[in-house]
């Protein structure tokens, strides 16, 4: 049963592939790639599975393997595969009296061929290395590749380099004992690791667990050995568990894509923006180039001579697909995701036979903004100075909780929705930004932020009773003095009693697909069975088996650029 499931996803997945991918291209003939490949399809008695061998763009032979009853599906078996090599297409007339097993013959053929065809392209273009996506680990790959003098070509489907990363907070999590020593906070990366798995239920991997906590500091340098600059002082950021967030001077992510962008830049790399990836070509077993249509609707082949980095982000921004995954994200539920995070990656590298992992492990945020899933615009900073209400005015989880405790206490509010609740602690003056770059007068400015003197008069103002919000707000600073707050929050910092006041409205939004392609600790992409794909390497949010069930808050741009690094460098020195 549980196999039948997992075929079943497996040919959901095949059923989009064929979307995305022949339809566009209507009466072009295709051509093969030379290969062996494998396709599998439920058949009478169980999974059937063929290998089909591509030889000189032809298909010269196909080998069928069945548990269908012996005598029925003889005939088809004995009789299809030649048939299909003849017409050089799965579109071949059924053997009658065994039509079923002629059937699951033809669909697994179209399987295994789906990564073996090749529409016709305008132009070849040659590069060493080719990325796709120009958010963080797309150019930290191409910036370590170029550094060991590799011709790099990264294509970015969308208008602006960026994607998810320039829109994040710019929480950057790396165990820093010279800043973290100085306010006090103990830390190492054992700490960071030990967080990490346990903060994703031990689900993330720990080989690629620990490449991510040693790596985070080194990275931190890297980052800052090409200028970029953080905040002095660490921060908790929402779901971090610990203080260990590396604050970015530049406003949200830009500091990351400016520092990454001039020294791509520096080395030449060929940025291509407006150019969308949509096949990952693999031949003779191994990835050899790509892809990608312009905006004139052009095809054009990228040849990656040394191989190819996939970094196309996640799918947060793709309702089918993340329906499908985890049946709870229902469409009405907005995102903080940018538009392009539509799991391009995930359908291109499962055509050439990419395993996945973890796809069914999706983060939400408490913290959306109600109109539309945003992540900006809400007043405070830190985890250890605000506190979140309900309609009723009370406290219901502990603000330092993990992301996906939170969201779910969240759920169960009335209309699942929120006050983020801080003071002049969090934002000395109206001036003060938020990790949006917005200040809080701003924020209050356009409406999604309220103010006021006493927590009476804003109580009146966000409609909830002011007695109770009294009494809340009281029970916490009783808890910061005696450190036993009453849901059991660990990180606490100051009282919420300095005006002016703010309150927030949020809500549950999608944020962050933990799952995707499966790679090991050199970033080398995996097949279903565990082996590396020669020539195909991952980083970022497209990669699964990292974050587990739940990533920490601040991880994420630490795993873009670690991993990046990583596959920018083997990708050249593994060729
Ligand atoms: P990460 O840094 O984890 O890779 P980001 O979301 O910051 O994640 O970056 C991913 C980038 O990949 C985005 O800029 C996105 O637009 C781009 N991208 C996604 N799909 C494609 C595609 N098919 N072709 C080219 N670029 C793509």
């Amino acid at each position: 049963m549980k196999r039948k499931a997992s075929l079943a996803l497996l040919l959901g997945l095949m059923g989009m592939l064929v979307l995305v991918g022949a339809g566009e291209f209507k009466g072009a003939k295709p051509s093969y790639l030379d290969g062996s490949y494998e396709g599998l399809a439920a058949s009478h008695g169980g999974d059937l599975s063929v290998t089909v061998v591509v030889k000189g763009s032809k298909i010269k032979s196909v080998t069928v393997k069945a548990t269908d009853t012996a005598g029925i599906s003889d005939a088809a078996i004995e009789q299809l595969p030649a048939a299909i090599v003849k017409a050089q297409s799965a579109e071949v007339d059924v053997i009658s009296g065994a039509s079923e097993t002629s059937e699951a013959i033809k669909e697994a053929v179209k399987d295994a061929l789906k990564g073996a065809i090749l529409y016709p392209v305008a132009k070849t273009v040659k590069a060493d290395v080719v990325v796709i996506g120009g958010g963080n680990a797309g150019l930290a790959a191409a910036v370590e590749a170029s550094n060991r003098g590799a011709k790099v070509i990264l294509l970015e489907k969308m208008a602006a380099l960026g994607g998810n990363s320039i829109r994040s907070g710019g929480a950057f999590n790396a165990a820093d004992p010279a800043r973290q020593q100085k306010q006090g906070i103990e830390d190492s990366p054992q700490k960071h690791y030990e967080q990490t798995l346990a903060g994703g239920d031990n689900k993330g991997d720990p080989e690629l667990v620990r490449t991510l906590t040693d790596g985070a500091p080194k990275a931190l340098a890297w980052l800052e050995g090409m200028g970029m600059k953080f905040d002095d002082k660490v921060f908790t950021v929402l779901g971090a568990l610990w203080p260990r967030s590396h604050a970015a001077i530049d406003p949200v992510g830009t500091g990351f894509i400016k520092t990454l962008k001039a020294a791509a830049d520096k080395n030449k790399v060929q940025i291509l923006v407006d150019m969308k990836a949509d096949q990952i070509i693999r031949e003779n077993g191994r990835v050899t180039g790509v892809v990608a249509v312009g905006k004139d609707g052009k095809r054009i082949r990228y040849n990656a001579k040394f191989g190819v980095v996939l970094a196309t982000g996640g799918f947060a921004a793709n309702k089918e697909m993340r329906q499908k995954y985890d049946a709870r994200i229902t469409p009405n539920l907005g995102t903080t995701n940018h538009p392009g995070a539509t799991g391009d990656g995930i359908v291109m590298a499962t055509a050439i036979g990419s395993g996945l992992v973890g796809m069914e492990y999706i983060q939400m945020l408490p913290l959306g903004d109600p109109k539309t899933g945003a992540l900006d615009g809400w007043v405070g900073f830190n985890v250890e100075d605000y506190i979140y209400i309900n309609k009723q005015g009370k406290r219901f989880v502990s603000e330092a909780e993990r992301r996906d405790v939170m969201t779910q206490a969240l759920i169960k509010q009335t209309d699942q929705f929120m006050y983020i609740v801080c003071d002049a602690h969090s934002m000395p003056t109206p001036q003060t930004k938020n990790s949006f770059n917005q200040t809080a007068e701003q924020c209050v400015k356009n409406g999604s932020a309220f103010t006021a003197d006493t927590i009476e008069e804003l109580a009146v103002k966000i409609g909830v009773d002011p007695a109770a919000f009294r009494k809340t707000v009281d029970e916490y600073n009783a808890g910061v003095d005696s450190k036993n707050d009453p849901f059991g929050k660990k990180l606490l910092g100051q009282h919420i009693d300095k005006a002016p006041f703010y309150a927030s409205p949020r809500v549950p939004t999608v944020h962050h697909t933990m799952g995707g392609v499966r790679i090991n600790a050199k970033a080398q992409v995996l097949d279903a069975k565990g082996a590396v794909i020669p020539g195909l390497f991952a980083a970022g949010e497209v990669t699964g088996g990292i974050h587990g069930t739940n990533r920490l808050g601040g991880n994420a741009l630490a795993d873009t650029i670690v991993f990046g690094r990583i596959a920018g460098q083997g990708v050249v020195e593994l060729k």
